[in-house]
């Protein structure tokens, strides 16, 4: 078949690999000009592991792992309070990564296989019986079998194949962009929270480059275009290193911005269009679980083309998908709420638990009851 995949970000190389091994044609466009390097740690958790396995990419995703020590937690003048060693903290087990987005996404790309078309985007799609007609913004046309929308969370073609946005807003803003390492952080993450605000940093060595996130509390409504200013605005007088933060901001290439919202569309396929990855169930950046729901549902929609005809592949998808989407989207409403700060009891409450965790006699039992979901979700599905 020919394929097209909308957007390189996580999902659409995953796709693209798995369909190019098939046998397909396969064509990804994005809209950036060239693969967007922006983000932060993103992690890949349970089934994702086994996916990057499959596509023969888990190594060199290991080498690129963030090898994070320790989370250290500020206050306002940048005095440490609370320091966790990351092996604590992370829970992590077996074959579990932590990687940089766009260190992810780089070996995503490079190991698809496919034809790769950057800056352009589609503008129209008809939906025949035969096949799918696609006009793409810079003004080419093109027929399909196929088209995935790996699109991400704000995805147009979900908006021009289903008419409908999906989202549900969890109550804040993210962003992320890379600066100088100001705070010379060795392969260590430094937190700082403000009522409403949270502000985070991670270095892999006093040499490279300072990866800062951003999260405020706010309504639905803002635009994503307007982030810097949003960020600006929500985040002056702030404590830390904040005013030094906002500075670099203003003039970071790779600046990410969104809303932490959930997709929860009713059907991920209409037609001869289909959705992947946050298109069809983002549960919230910063939720810890997007990129590993990208990378197995890439894996199982490629399996289920392998196995079935369309329709039946995609209703073979969905049905594989949904069970293990719904476990993940939970977390991520939890995740979304903890990261969220709240008033200033909230925080000073959460502050005393991270300060005396490490005194804890039972620590790692606590740990592990609060991650148990976590890891539980993170399998639940069978590749
Ligand atoms: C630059 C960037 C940084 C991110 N950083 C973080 C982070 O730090 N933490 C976190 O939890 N999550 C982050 N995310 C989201 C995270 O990558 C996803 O939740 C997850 O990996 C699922 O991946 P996805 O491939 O479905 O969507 P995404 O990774 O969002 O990829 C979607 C891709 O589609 C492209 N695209 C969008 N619209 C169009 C269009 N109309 N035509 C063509 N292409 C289009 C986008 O440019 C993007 O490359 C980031 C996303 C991006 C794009």
């Amino acid at each position: 078949m020919d394929i097209l995949v909308v957007g390189s970000g996580v999902a659409g190389p995953a796709v693209a690999h798995f369909l190019t091994r098939q046998g397909h044609d396969v064509t990804v466009v994005e809209r950036a000009p060239s693969l967007r390097s922006g983000g932060y740690k993103v992690d890949v958790r349970g089934a994702a592991a086994t996916v990057l396995h499959r596509m023969g990419v888990y190594d060199q995703a290991k080498a690129a792992d963030t090898g994070m020590r320790r989370i250290t937690y500020v206050n306002r003048h940048g005095k440490g309070f609370a320091e966790l060693p990351a092996d604590l903290i992370m829970g992590r087990r077996d074959d579990d990564l932590e990687v940089m987005r766009g260190d992810l996404g780089r070996i995503l790309h490079d190991a698809a296989g496919a034809a790769f078309v950057f800056g352009d985007a589609i503008a129209e799609l008809h939906d025949g019986p035969d096949a799918v007609d696609v006009t793409f913004a810079g003004g080419r046309t093109g027929r399909y079998d196929l088209v995935v929308a790996a699109d991400g969370l704000h995805s147009a073609t979900r908006r021009l194949a289903f008419g409908e946005q999906p989202l549900a807003h969890l109550g804040g803003y993210i962003s992320i962009f890379t600066m100088p390492n100001t705070l010379g952080i060795d392969h260590e993450e430094v937190m700082f929270s403000e009522p409403g605000r949270l502000t985070f940093a991670y270095a892999r060595g006093p040499a490279e480059p300072m990866h800062v996130g951003m999260i405020f509390a706010g309504p639905a409504g803002h635009e994503r275009r307007d982030g810097k200013r949003l960020v600006a605005d929500a985040f002056a007088g702030g404590g830390w290193r904040t005013g030094e933060f906002l500075s670099a901001m203003e003039g970071a290439d790779d600046f990410y911005f969104d809303s932490l919202s959930q997709v929860e569309a009713p059907r991920w396929s209409s037609g001869r269009v289909v959705l992947l990855g946050d298109a069809a169930h983002c549960p919230a950046p910063s939720s810890g679980q997007g990129t590993s729901l990208a990378l197995v549902g890439a894996y199982v929609l490629a399996d289920s083309l392998a196995s079935h005809p369309v329709p039946e592949a995609f209703a073979a998808y969905e049905e594989r998908m949904r069970p293990y989407v719904a476990k993940n989207m939970e977390f991520g409403r939890k995740m979304v709420k903890d990261m969220v700060p709240g008033g200033r009891l909230a925080i000073a409450f959460r502050n005393y638990g991270m300060r005396t965790l490490k005194f804890h006699p039972k620590k790692e039992q606590v740990i592990e009851k609060v991650l148990a979901p976590l890891r539980e979700a993170a399998n639940a599905v069978t590749l």
